[in-house]
């Protein structure tokens, strides 16, 4: 079967299509600048690279351009769109309706209309996308994939804030988390690795991107995680300031004249982190680079990546009572030996240690175990893969229901 995964932003359409025999990606692409010009990238299997400018008026035009390229007799991969068995969506807002995936209906959608006021800006792209694709490919099941749903299994004591419970009750705010299908794609990785019950094992992922978020995973759920009722929570980030002091906000207001939503969605979210401290960019490479040249406001918000990764480490640590392995993913977890390095250098209290050879990766492994011979926690690199995420659970999902039916 093949399947067709779609990220809908508000301008643009990311799309990979696999074929689940193999698990493999035979097409991916990409349409942006969305009712503004318009541009798409196509790459397919053995084919030759497609990137052009064309008038994308609406995602519906969009996902017609992804169907076209998908089954063109040049650049495509499909000899026709009655090939794609499903197409699984990301979808970043599930509230408390969503715990897993879900095959997409009327009820569906209300339910992720509802939630737009928690996801703002991305829930209506990603209803656009959805009813792009019902529109160009219809009958075709369609499923949401949620990054909150992972999260749903947390404990009222990680979730709820300390504040009147019933702003809870009224306007549903407490932690909700994000990155969860990255977060159980890598932690089910982990625990297959780590071979026995998946139920014994305390895993702490740390996915680290230009968005980071870390997870404490007990027994193949979530526990915790550092990202809160919006993605602003938590660790450092590119431009997000992660976790601070409320009243920050509120002092800002008085000095700057700004309103709270001019704080905190431009200065915290978009002014912040990496970039707020260096003053250099929102880049890990760059923030380094500049780190290693001596550069010291590059070294002090490299610092405090590194301060704010452990705080949480440290935290799930205590909170599980046990850490049987811990994981970097995404692009700055994947890819920066250095940044692991220093992470683990004041974890060895807590079992952690890590082979320094084994952590360069020369081979660039998608999957590496890194642990220092007789370390008690095991510490891996292992690389994300949303889009097979979704896409497997669009084929568990659409398989359960044609079953249903049949
Ligand atoms: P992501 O959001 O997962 O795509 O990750 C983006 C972040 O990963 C950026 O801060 C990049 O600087 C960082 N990154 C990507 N590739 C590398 C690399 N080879 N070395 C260090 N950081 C990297």
């Amino acid at each position: 079967m093949y399947i067709l995964v779609i990220n809908g932003g508000s301008s643009s359409l990311k799309y990979q299509l696999f074929d689940m025999d193999t698990r493999k990606v035979m097409a991916k692409g990409l349409c942006e600048r969305i009712g503004k010009g318009g541009h798409m990238r196509h790459t397919a299997a053995g084919r030759e690279k497609l990137e052009f400018d064309i008038d994308i008026p609406d995602h519906t035009f969009a996902a017609k351009l992804v169907v076209d390229k998908l089954t063109d007799p040049q650049y495509g991969v499909l000899s026709d769109m009655s090939q794609i068995g499903a197409v699984g969506h990301r979808v970043l807002h599930g509230g408390q309706w969503f715990s897993e995936s879900v095959v997409i209906d009327d009820a569906v959608i209300g339910a992720i209309e509802k939630c737009i006021p928690l996801g703002p800006l991305h829930n209506p792209a990603n209803l656009m996308g959805i009813r792009a694709c019902a529109a160009v490919m219809p009958g075709v099941p369609q499923v949401a994939v949620f990054d909150t749903a992972f999260h749903q299994s947390m404990p009222k004591s990680s979730y709820i804030y300390p504040i009147p419970y019933e702003f809870y009750e009224k306007y549903a705010i407490r932690r909700y988390g994000f990155h969860g299908t990255s977060h159980r794609y890598v932690s089910g990785r982990c625990a297959e690795i780590l071979g026995g019950d998946p139920a014994d094992h305390n895993i702490i992922v740390c996915h680290l991107g230009n968005g980071s978020s870390l997870c404490a995973v007990r027994g193949g759920k979530c526990f915790d995680t550092s990202m809160g009722l919006t993605p602003l929570d938590g660790v450092e980030m590119g431009t997000r300031s992660g976790a601070i002091d409320p009243a920050v906000v509120s002092t800002l207001c008085e000095k700057t004249g700004k309103s709270p939503t001019y704080v905190v969605d431009q200065i915290l979210n978009k002014e912040s982190g990496l970039l707020g401290v260096s003053g250099l960019s929102s880049d890990f490479r760059d923030v380094n680079a500049a780190a290693d040249a001596g550069n010291e406001r590059a070294v002090l918000a490299r610092d405090i990546l590194i301060h704010t990764i452990r705080h949480y480490i440290g935290a799930y640590a205590a909170e599980m009572g046990r850490v049987d392995a811990l994981v970097f993913t995404a692009g700055i977890g994947e890819n920066n030996a250095a940044l692991r390095e220093h992470v683990t250098d004041t974890l060895g209290f807590m079992g952690v240690e890590i082979d320094r050879e084994k952590n360069l990766n020369p081979d660039r492994a998608e999957e590496l175990e890194i642990t220092a011979p007789g370390a008690r926690v095991r510490t891996f690199v292992i690389a994300t893969n949303e889009e097979l995420m979704i896409a497997m659970d669009t084929e568990r999902l659409v398989a359960a229901k044609t079953s249903k039916n049949d």
